[in-house]
């Protein structure tokens, strides 16, 4: 590696090496436990797919430039340079992770690999081997944030179509999605394509909400990337909107990753306080329902339900009974996965994997405790609140040949709905 390459990658390492990370790898006492944790080396037994493994890359670049023993004999105390072999190593192991952290929960010190690994994908940008994927996406939204007028025509005439089956739906002619309204109390950032925005919307115009969409979207691919100025300037473009639009509120979309940049991240990356609160959306819909907001119908979902918690959304934001306590007012036949909440099995689709063509095997593999519980529930139908884990189950849906149906929960309470325009709905009201 050249000097100047050489010098900026332990740059990175030095910058973001803190006490905490630093004290992940002196701690870690090699006990593999968590690989029976993590679903890819469960799924594939590939070596390299051991959390603790993945981790001791970092440990061995970190040991030959910052460690005196290190420093002086590599050899003898496990520091390498970080030549091609080990940043191919590090490139497969990093960006196949899923950042779903169910290693740390299981492991007895709780070492977070995940957060090491944020480490480990700083270098390897460092290094000019980021995803190349995942930066394209990334930078193509920084440039829809900086460019916005250019993108709002069609922004607008697609929420005009959507208004239009909402109207269906529900039956109201004044129902619509809000745009641009100054005022709002609720700003909605949606996840590209109308399937994020239709349902919310019907929920939100029944529930009387005073609200607005974003001209945004909530996914953030920078996070993904691993480069965290990408993320925040992705972030940013709602946080400007909101501050613009004056609202109490921001309601982030059923998508795992972007809750937890918008609760967890942005203020941490921006070094400001925000002037709102987030919210999930779940959140909202499971408030409308027990406030008597909304009104749902338990005979209208079909089938045995089950429920998956994403990774982002259950072990790592917190959220486990709002979107159950929806689904059991949906249905009297639900019957939760083994294991679930905290112990939930990844479904392997996390971290922007689903984006990255060169890990489909090792995705897909990794999906097998997945399918595993699903064949267990004896359910018909999945409720999953994740984008990234719903693309990956209804892969798994179908490569396994599961028959089942994989549903938004917002999409499972809008069919709950006794709605007009939604078929089941409309049986009801009849
Ligand atoms: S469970 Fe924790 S301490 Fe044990 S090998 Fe894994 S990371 Fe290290
Ligand atoms: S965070 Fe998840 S995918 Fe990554 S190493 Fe840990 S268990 Fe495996």
């Amino acid at each position: 590696m050249e000097k100047v390459q050489l010098e900026t990658l332990t740059g990175v390492i030095d910058k973001k090496m803190n006490r905490q990370l630093k004290q992940y790898i002196d701690i870690c006492a090699r006990c593999a436990i968590c690989k029976d944790a993590c679903h890819q080396y469960v799924g594939t037994g590939d070596f390299k797919y051991l959390p603790a493994r993945r981790a001791e890359l970092i440990r061995q670049i970190y040991k030959r430039y910052f460690d005196k023993a290190g420093r002086f004999m590599p050899a003898l105390y496990e520091a390498r340079e970080p030549d091609d072999n080990l940043l191919d190593e590090l490139y497969d192991s990093t960006y196949a992770c899923t950042g779903c952290r169910r290693c740390m929960y299981y492991c007895p010190f709780s070492i977070d690999t995940a957060w090491i690994l944020s480490v480990a994908k700083a270098i390897l940008i460092a290094a000019g081997r980021g995803n190349e994927m995942l930066g394209q996406l990334a930078d193509a939204a920084i440039f829809k944030g900086d460019n916005a007028a250019m993108f709002e025509g069609v922004m607008l005439s697609g929420f005009d179509d959507i208004s239009e089956e909402v109207r269906a739906i529900t039956g109201d002619p004044e129902h619509r999605v809000h745009v641009n309204k100054e005022g709002a109390d609720v700003l909605y950032v949606a996840l590209a394509g109308a399937h994020s925005i239709r349902p919310a919307a019907v929920i939100f115009e029944e529930a009387g909400e005073n609200w607005t969409i974003s001209m945004f979207e909530a996914a953030n691919y920078g996070f993904f990337y691993g480069d965290t100025e990408k993320a925040r300037l992705i972030t940013k473009r709602y946080i400007d909107e909101a501050k613009r639009l004056g609202v109490k509120e921001i309601v982030v979309p059923e998508c795992g990753h972007a809750y937890r940049v918008a609760e967890f991240f942005y203020e941490a990356w921006s070094k400001e306080p925000m002037p709102f609160k987030v919210t999930h959306i779940l959140e909202k819909v499971d408030d409308y329902i027990k406030s008597g907001r909304i009104t749902v119908d338990k005979g209208l979902i079909e089938g045995k339900v089950t429920y998956h918690d994403p990774c982002q959304l259950g072990r790592n934001g917190g959220k486990f009974e709002q979107p159950r306590d929806i689904v059991k007012a949906v249905t009297d036949n639900f019957v939760d996965l083994t294991p679930n909440r905290a112990e939930q099995w990844c479904c392997g689709g996390g971290g922007g994997i689903v984006a990255m063509e060169e890990f489909k095997d090792v995705r897909l593999k990794s999906g097998a405790k997945k399918v595993e519980q699903l064949k267990a529930s004896g359910a018909s139908v999945l409720a999953c609140p994740c984008e990234n884990c719903r693309l990956q189950i209804e892969e798994l849906n179908e490569v396994h040949e599961l028959g089942m149906e994989i549903w938004q929960v917002i999409d499972l309470v809008v069919a709950a709905m006794p709605l007009p325009g939604n078929q089941k709905g409309a049986e009801a009201t009849e």
